[in-house]
């Protein structure tokens, strides 16, 4: 199931983070508002992992992408980068 991105457009309610992120079915109605406050929000990212995390490194790789790798909230890692480029 896709999860899709949502940022709230002012403050965050209580208990929100300024990114929410909502799994919905492919091609369900986005929301106006924050399911857990109520506030408004606008949808930012449809993340793509529905369709990437079958790949692997190496085939993305061929295809010119890097994987991005969710490390933690916010913070994200290139996996399988390069640890040196010496070959000689
Ligand atoms: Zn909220």
């Amino acid at each position: 199931m896709p999860v899709y991105v949502y940022e709230h457009v002012n403050k965050p309610g209580k208990g929100c983070t300024k990114e929410i992120e909502v799994h919905q079915e492919f091609g369900s109605e986005h929301f106006s508002k924050c399911p857990k406050c109520g506030r408004k929000v606008k949808r930012i990212i449809t993340t793509a992992n529905f369709t990437i995390d079958h790949l692997s490194g190496t085939s993305l790789k061929e295809k010119g992408f890097s994987k991005l790798v969710r490390k933690d909230k916010g913070v994200y890692e290139v996996e399988g980068a390069p640890l040196s480029s010496h070959k000689d």
